[in-house]
């Protein structure tokens, strides 16, 4: 069960903090941290938050302002600047527009912003300029997209959360999403919450701590809901043609450095590109890596499309550590050139088919599940890793959980293709040019003033 930590006293001492802002902008800070603390509604940079006020301009003129998350930004730790002011007006407008290219939507986002020197707003941006409220909160909850992600969803969601809530199908986010969900509010007013199948849920309100505690609440429900369906239900089945490890240790170090030099390659000037790697070894992890039903789960898609830029659509999955260094290797060899084949005709198919071009992606998988040992993350760099471990981690467990709970129906990847290579979506992922980025250099007499000096140069 989900706790409220809403506190009073707490949401005084932010106003009082963030006193040289306003009071409404210091409440949307305190509970979006109270959002972004919690790793079961929120991972890293996922969910946003905003609050609508009135400010005067240097002319005098009071607008109304929306304050929306910064695109990229960390709920947890965001403070007033991580938020983006946004002239409301000339943005309610847009929402008699047909359609806006990716390219008039960024230049809108920014043209409309009360400073220049803040970041880029949202993606989310016109759905929460829409919504009538002084308060939007937006998760992407593990509970609610295994609801959602079901082949009777929106009836599931129905039945766990109850009826002040409206359900709106999978749309696109920006515009569209923006006006499907305004359209659904406005036919019933009086709910309190929109869930998106296969994205996640929006909860409104005039207070900062209303729009929070349904938050809490909803996802609460979906929990229990979820937890009195599958009551003891197994949520998978050993393996019995696995060979024990013989140690621990010794497999993950292997497998971790063939897979990282299996994944090494020179980028477009010719220099050795190599990832870092984070391992997650949990034991429901590493049962789930012993499961039957490990390959399903690493094949069928992402909880959400927000995560495909993070962790890709598909995991792969390493079912067998040999003894044997060349076993190991060819294993692990096959399954990165299947992966790297498959992805490169999704990529191609529907890069076509869409007249998209954008710009030539890594073909590489950043998750693998290996079986006896658990997790292997990828990223381009450390912050990246981090963040496509857990989100990995949530969503094995989440697709497990679903499947107990029904069968894991993920969205279709033309859905996550067109969420992945949005041009808003990939201005998220930091590209990395440092010149030792991944690589792994040891320097000796590292404490001292010359190996010190080399260390400073090569960060
Ligand atoms: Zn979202």
């Amino acid at each position: 069960m989900m706790e409220n930590l809403f506190k009073e006293e707490e949401a005084i001492v932010f106003t009082e903090k963030f006193a040289a802002f306003s009071k409404e902008l210091a409440m949307r800070v305190y509970t979006s941290r109270l959002i972004g603390n919690n790793n079961n509604l929120v991972l890293h940079g996922g969910g946003n938050t905003s609050v609508k006020t009135k400010l005067k301009n240097i002319i005098g003129d009071e607008k109304d302002v929306l304050f929306i998350k910064g695109s990229g930004k960390d709920l947890s730790t965001i403070g007033p600047e991580g938020f983006v002011g946004l002239n409301l007006d000339p943005l309610l407008k847009l929402r008699h527009i047909e359609s806006i290219p990716d390219s008039e939507m960024d230049n809108q986002l920014k043209i409309h912003r009360i400073s220049s020197q803040s970041p880029d707003p949202s993606v989310e941006t016109l759905l929460h300029a829409f919504l009538p409220h002084k308060y939007v909160d937006h998760t992407h909850a593990d509970s609610i997209l295994i609801l959602t992600n079901q082949k009777h969803g929106e009836d599931i969601v129905k039945e766990a959360l109850g009826l002040k809530i409206a359900v709106v199908p999978y749309t696109m986010s920006g515009l569209p999403l923006a006006k499907s969900v305004i359209e659904q509010y406005e036919k019933d007013p009086d709910i309190d919450a929109i869930v998106i199948i296969n994205h996640g849920i929006f909860t409104f309100s005039e207070s900062a701590g209303t729009s929070y505690e349904n938050m809490i609440d909803y996802v609460s429900k979906a929990e229990a809901y979820i937890e009195e369906q599958i009551q003891n239900k197994p949520l998978m089945t050993p393996r019995t043609d696995f060979i024990p490890l013989k140690n621990f240790e010794t497999s993950l170090i292997r497998t971790t450095q063939i897979i990282r030099g299996s994944c090494a390659h020179p980028d477009s000037a010719g220099r050795m590109r190599r990832f870092h790697v984070e391992t997650r070894c949990a034991p429901d992890l590493k049962d789930t890596s012993l499961s039957k039903e490990a390959q399903d789960i690493c094949r069928s898609g992402v909880l959400t499309p927000d995560h495909a830029i993070r962790t890709k659509n598909r995991i792969v999955y390493i079912e067998s550590v040999p003894e044997n260094d060349d076993e190991l290797k060819k294993i692990i060899n096959q399954a990165i050139e299947t992966f790297k084949k498959d992805y490169h005709l999704y990529y191609q198919n529907y890069a076509q088919e869409k007249g998209i071009d954008v710009k030539e992606p890594g073909f590489y998988p950043l998750l693998f599940l290996v079986a006896g040992l658990g997790l292997i993350a990828f990223g381009v760099t450390r912050e990246e890793t981090c963040i496509a471990a857990d989100i990995g981690e949530h969503t094995i467990r989440a697709k497990l959980r679903a499947n107990a709970l029904g069968e894991y129906l993920p969205i279709s990847e033309s859905h996550v293709f067109d969420m992945e290579f949005w041009s808003l979506q990939q201005k998220k992922l930091s590209r990395s040019n440092l010149p030792l980025e991944g690589q792994v250099a040891v320097i000796t007499g590292g404490g001292g003033a010359i190996g010190f000096g080399i260390a400073d140069r090569l960060i």
